[in-house]
Parts: C-alpha cells; sequence; structure tokens
C-alpha cells in the first residue's frame, strides 16, 4: 500500500508540538515557575446556562419514545431559520444555511466543490487548514521551493493596512479570507470587504468567507458578515461555528451558507452541489449539539454569547493595553481575541524565547501562521481573567 502523496506533502505541523517542547523544556529546568499560556485558540470558560440547559434536555430526550430521533442529515430546519434570523436578517432560506460539526471540519470538505483543478490563494498569515486542506486534495501541487504551485500567498501586514494586493490572484480563484482574522484580529471594513466582493464577481472567483470570530465584533460600522455586502450572494460561501461564541468547541457545532445564487462558470448550481456533497460524506451534526446551538439563539442564549465574548474581549483589552504600555505595536484585540504583536527586527521564535524565560508567558510564534507572520507573536485572549492578569503583571513588572 502505498501512501496518497498529498498527505506527504502537508506541512508537519510543526508548530504547536514545537511549541509544547520548548514549554515542557522550560518547565521541567525550572519547576517552580508558574508558566501562563496565552498561546493557544483554545475556549476555556464553561458554557452558560441557557446554552448548557438545551444539551442536556436533549440528552435526556433521546432516552424516551417522543424524544428520539435519529439522523437528521441535513440539519434541523428550526436551527437553519433562527441561523437566518439572527445572523443575516431572515433573508436566506433554510436551504441555504447548513448545519455542521464545526467550520474547520467544513473548510476541509469545501474544497472538494472545486477539485484539484482550482488555483487557490489564501491571505498570509492564515488559519493553517486552508492551506493544508488544499494540499491534501491536491489542489496545492507540489512544493517548488518557495512554497505550493497551486497556492498564492497574499501578504497581510500592517504595510498594506492587513488587505490583500488582489493582483495577485488568478482569475477562477478559490480565495480564502477570515475576518475577525486569525492569527492577527484584524477586522475588515465595509468598503474593504466591498472590493473583494467586486474582484471575485469580476474575476469569476469564490470567496470562502470564515466569520467564527464576527461575535466578538464590537464596532457598529464593521461588517459581521460577508452578506452585508452588495453582490456577495453571487461569489461568496460564509463559514461559522458555535465554537468561539458559545464555548462549542468539544461539543462540535458550525453552519456554512451557500447562497442559491452562487454559480459554477457553466451556471450550475453551487448550492446543489455542496447539498450532494454533504450527502455524501457527512451525516449530520449531533442532534444533542443542534439542541444547544438552538438555545443558544435563543434569546437568553444570545445574552450568554453577549457575556462570553465580552468576557474574553476583557482579557483581550488588558493584554493590549500592557502591551501598548511598553511601547509594543499591535493589532486586534478589540473587536476580536487575538492580539497581534509586532517586534521589528526580531524572529518570532526569538520573541517567543524571550516571553517563555522572561515572563514565563506562552505565546504563538507569528512565522507558524505563513512567512508574512514572521517577526510577529500572537497572543491568545482565551484564557481565565487571574491568569491574563498575571500575565500582564508579569509583562509590567
Ligand atoms: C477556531 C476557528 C474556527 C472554528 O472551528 P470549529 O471547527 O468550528 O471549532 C474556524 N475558523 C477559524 C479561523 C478559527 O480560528
Amino acid at each position: 500500500m502505498k501512501p496518497n502523496p498529498c498527505i506527504e506533502n502537508i506541512s508537519p505541523g510543526y508548530l504547536f508540538p514545537e511549541i509544547a517542547k520548548r514549554r515542557t523544556a522550560y518547565q521541567q529546568a525550572h519547576p517552580d515557575v508558574r508558566v501562563i499560556s496565552l498561546g493557544v485558540g483554545n475556549t476555556t470558560e464553561p458554557i452558560f446556562p441557557a446554552a448548557a440547559a438545551g444539551l442536556a434536555s436533549e440528552a435526556k430526550a433521546l432516552s424516551t419514545p417522543d424524544g428520539y430521533s435519529g439522523y437528521q442529515d441535513e440539519g434541523r430546519e428550526d436551527l437553519r431559520q433562527r441561523i437566518s434570523e439572527v445572523f443575516y436578517g431572515g433573508k436566506f432560506h433554510i436551504d441555504e444555511v447548513f448545519i455542521s460539526d464545526g467550520a474547520k471540519c467544513d473548510v476541509g470538505r469545501l474544497q472538494l466543490l472545486f477539485g484539484r483543478g482550482v488555483p487557490v490563494a489564501v491571505q498570509d498569515p492564515a488559519y493553517p487548514v486552508y492551506v493544508d486542506g488544499s494540499v491534501l486534495i491536491g489542489a496545492a501541487g507540489a512544493m517548488d521551493g518557495t512554497g505550493y504551485a497551486g497556492i498564492t500567498y497574499l501578504p497581510c501586514t500592517p504595510d498594506n493596512a492587513f488587505f490583500p494586493d488582489l493582483s495577485l490572484v488568478q482569475p477562477g480563484s478559490l480565495l480564502y479570507i477570515c475576518s475577525p482574522n486569525n492569527p492577527t484580529g484584524y477586522v475588515m471594513t465595509r468598503a474593504q470587504l466591498a472590493e473583494l466582493v467586486a474582484f471575485a464577481n469580476k474575476s469569476g472567483s469564490v470567496i470562502l468567507f470564515d466569520a467564527a470570530y464576527s461575535e466578538f465584533i464590537r464596532d457598529a460600522d464593521l461588517p459581521k458578515t460577508i452578506f452585508e455586502v452588495d453582490g456577495a450572494e453571487t461569489c461568496a460561501i460564509e463559514i461559522n461555528s458555535f465554537s468561539k461564541p458559545a464555548g462549542f468547541t468539544g461539543v462540535r457545532l458550525g453552519w456554512t451558507v451557500v447562497p442559491f445564487g452562487l454559480a459554477y462558470e457553466g451556471g450550475g448550481s453551487i448550492n446543489k452541489a455542496w447539498s450532494r456533497v454533504m450527502a455524501t460524506i457527512f451525516n449530520g451534526a449531533s442532534n444533542i449539539a443542534q439542541a444547544g446551538g438552538l438555545a443558544a439563539l435563543s434569546e437568553a442564549g444570545l445574552k450568554e454569547i453577549r457575556a462570553l465574548t465580552d468576557y474574553y474581549l476583557e482579557n483581550a483589552r488588558r493584554i493590549r493595553e500592557t502591551l501598548g504600555a511598553r511601547g509594543i505595536a499591535t493589532v486586534g484585540g478589540d473587536n476580536s481575541p487575538y492580539i497581534w504583536a509586532q517586534f521589528p527586527g526580531r524572529t518570532s521564535w526569538d520573541v517567543f524565547d524571550e516571553l517563555l524565560n522572561t515572563y514565563h508567558i506562552v505565546t504563538t510564534p507569528g512565522s507558524g501562521f505563513g512567512p508574512a507572520g514572521e517577526s510577529f507573536v500572537r497572543f491568545s485572549a482565551f484564557g481565565h481573567h487571574k491568569d491574563v492578569e498575571e500575565a500582564c503583571a508579569r509583562l509590567v513588572g
């Protein structure tokens, strides 16, 4: 049996194991020091009561004749309807909303809509699954020394106000955009999204818009979905998730909007194709998770989402202000749970080591998210208040 060559092409997943290795080595050499992690993208706070009650009552109902349910391939209709209402002003039909077991899983599956022949463009730095998912399906081509032949990296740095140079994108590309961004924390403006949408419609490209952090947006002028922009329904797919706003990282629930208006070059419906892909390789999200999701979108649940995202945003504010007071340039952390800190002239790993050795704080080296992340580190606001407080006190001290 030979391996799928695409698997051998995936980046070795070196980032988080290397962080863990350096942290462990430090801890072994300094057993009395309490290391605090501001490095991970995992949530830390418990699920709030209304959402948890939705999960619990569904689990219980499954043991009763009336409450039992089996496969629910396409997702509960009431959940799809509620998602359309809460996030999109009700403008999407339930058949345009697909329930999933999470945004990352959908990112991995979505590439199947376009196959390996499609050119791919990603923001750089980016959430790793955009590149690795493309590599896995074979769309990335082989490594040619500078990168994957089929993938165009679009640097997003302070030099271009974190907006990609769209002239680099080939026509007919699959264009991955994440806003609020992981790892930079940058949120695209409405004008920037409008520029992306105009470009995609003109060049026959499709935008895969990852809005997993939309509920962290507090600035009323910033768009929470790409579908706030006219024309997005003919060029964009939006992916979102209950993971970060409702603490469902382990529960597993997300959704994807594939508008009826989105078509392949010859006019074929991408919505129908997605329905076919999902029916073929996915058997629906957990009914327990879906009941939890519906509860999370009740009036009480929405207040909880607000409270939970406020909690992490308070951490983000503390980190941002602490770094700012030390004269370190940052973006993000105001409408997103990530703070992207720049250390000109230094490597990301060098800064990582200094933060670990001097302040006993774990961060994530920006270079792990793509070449344009070099000289940055990512601070994550996912943590308990008291840990973030202590980390900030160390950084001041
Ligand atoms: C955490 C995260 C997600 C959420 O993924 P799930 O599979 O729904 O848990 C999606 N996109 C980005 C950029 C993320 O950081």
